[in-house]
């Protein structure tokens, strides 16, 4: 069994409270929150002495490779409140073809689509949802472009939660059945994903519906977290030099940008960062544009469209949050037309034998354009996201039919 020990081994937690993202204002840890009272992320704070005394890199390195490893840096207090359905370490693929055709090297995947259900939703849901066992929550709703509400379905059946899941009309089927089949309760809804997010936001408060948006509640983040504290025990503890992510509410990114904080405070790792490089779609770039405004917070994109659904997100309640990771990383927002996304989805497939997802696709894309530009260069290591298993989206029919009772030329096929 994978994660076998780290379930049943009782280990200390070190959460000591709850920190607005916006005014450090302080949230008293153990109690059900959502948002902070003006309206921003609330950001779990550790006693990271503690954690750093009874947890090393050495204790890791005999650990299970799984998400639940990093216990004693995450916020469930009692093991009995931890759900899995096989959290794994996400392995990291080199895209060698691809990288050498553009004059590079050092061109990396996380790819995420090895996780439950099939996305890197499930780090962040598998947290959430653990809390909300663990501070007694019996019915869950979320707003979903699909994989978040996939895990949120699963993880919410596997403990006896209820779920109620919102998501946009032109969500893919395979999307909606699969959080059906999961056992949620799932409407499909005339608007964008911050329109279902609204009707969470009321269910929630006629039904008493907890709301596990994405950044309206604290656990997300750590959960996606994981994904910081993963890359840099895989790196040697060496970060890489540049990370493209996929960004629609940005809780991997944010969640990475606090892994690295407390690694450094841990003194596993050092000051150094890697520039944080937020990629978005053309047809929906809040981040980008606010980048390129210089401004702290992103105004809602409207009228929307891209095949990359996991980043159709037209407003972020963690906006400022991105930004200033970009920022102080001396990262850069980059948006990308969803032809390029297809074309990079199709080369990393046929020449690097890794199917990506569109969304991964479009971190390839900025990679190129990137380069390109002179933005990164190409001995940077760089590490891109693919954030779900390309097996949940179409791919062009590309077959040719064959009769097996005429005569056949081999010579061609
Ligand atoms: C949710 C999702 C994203 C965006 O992740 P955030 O951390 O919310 O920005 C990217 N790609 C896929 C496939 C997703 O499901």
């Amino acid at each position: 069994m994978l994660h076998n020990d780290n379930l049943t081994a009782e280990r200390p937690t070190f959460v000591t409270h709850l920190e607005c993202s916006m005014t450090g204002e302080r949230y008293e840890a153990d109690r059900l929150h959502g948002l902070s009272k003006v309206g921003r992320p609330l950001l779990v704070r550790y006693d990271l002495d503690g954690a750093g005394a009874a947890l090393t890199k050495t204790d890791l390195a005999g650990r299970p490779a799984d998400l639940w490893r990093y216990r004693e840096l995450l916020p469930v207090r009692r093991t009995e409140n931890i759900v899995s359905l096989g959290e794994i370490s996400t392995p990291i693929i080199e895209l060698p073809a691809v990288a050498r055709e553009a004059g590079a090297s050092n061109l990396w995947v996380k790819d995420e689509g090895r996780l439950p259900t099939g996305s890197f939703k499930a780090r962040g849901l598998v947290m959430a949802i653990a809390m909300a066992k663990e501070l007694g929550v019996t019915t869950i709703a979320m707003p979903t472009n699909g994989n978040a509400g996939a895990a949120a379905a699963a993880y919410a059946s596997r403990v006896g939660i209820e779920s109620v899941i919102f998501c946009p009309a032109d969500t893919p089927e395979i999307n909606v059945r699969e959080i059906a089949a999961q056992g949620a309760r799932v409407y499909r809804v005339n608007g964008f994903i911050d329109d279902c997010g609204k009707l969470v936001g009321q269910g929630a408060r006629e039904r008493g519906w907890f709301d596990l948006s994405t950044l309206k509640e604290p656990y997300r983040i750590e959960g996606k977290k994981t994904m910081g504290l993963e890359l840099a025990e895989q790196f040697g503890w060496e970060l890489p030099d540049v990370i493209f992510y996929p960004t629609g509410g940005g809780t991997g990114l944010i969640g990475m940008w606090k892994a690295f904080d407390e690694m450094e405070a841990l003194g596993w790792i050092g000051a150094k960062r890697p520039k944080m490089v937020a990629v978005q779609a053309e047809g929906c770039a809040p981040m980008v544009r606010a980048w390129e405004a210089g401004e702290r917070h992103a105004t809602r994109w409207e009228g929307a469209h891209t095949i990359a659904m996991g980043i159709r997100v037209p407003q972020a309640v963690g906006d400022f949050l991105i930004l200033d990771a970009v920022r102080a990383s001396n990262g850069f927002a980059m948006a990308v037309s969803d032809e390029a996304i297809t074309q990079a989805v199709d080369d990393a497939a046929r020449k690097d034998g890794l199917l990506l997802c569109p969304e991964g696709g479009a971190t390839l894309a900025a990679w190129r354009e990137a380069l390109s530009k002179g933005l990164i260069s190409p001995d940077d290591r760089a590490l891109l996201f693919n954030c779900a298993t390309g097996l949940k989206y179409p791919m062009p029919d590309q077959s040719k039919t064959l009769d097996k009772d005429g005569p056949i030329d081999f010579a061609i096929l």
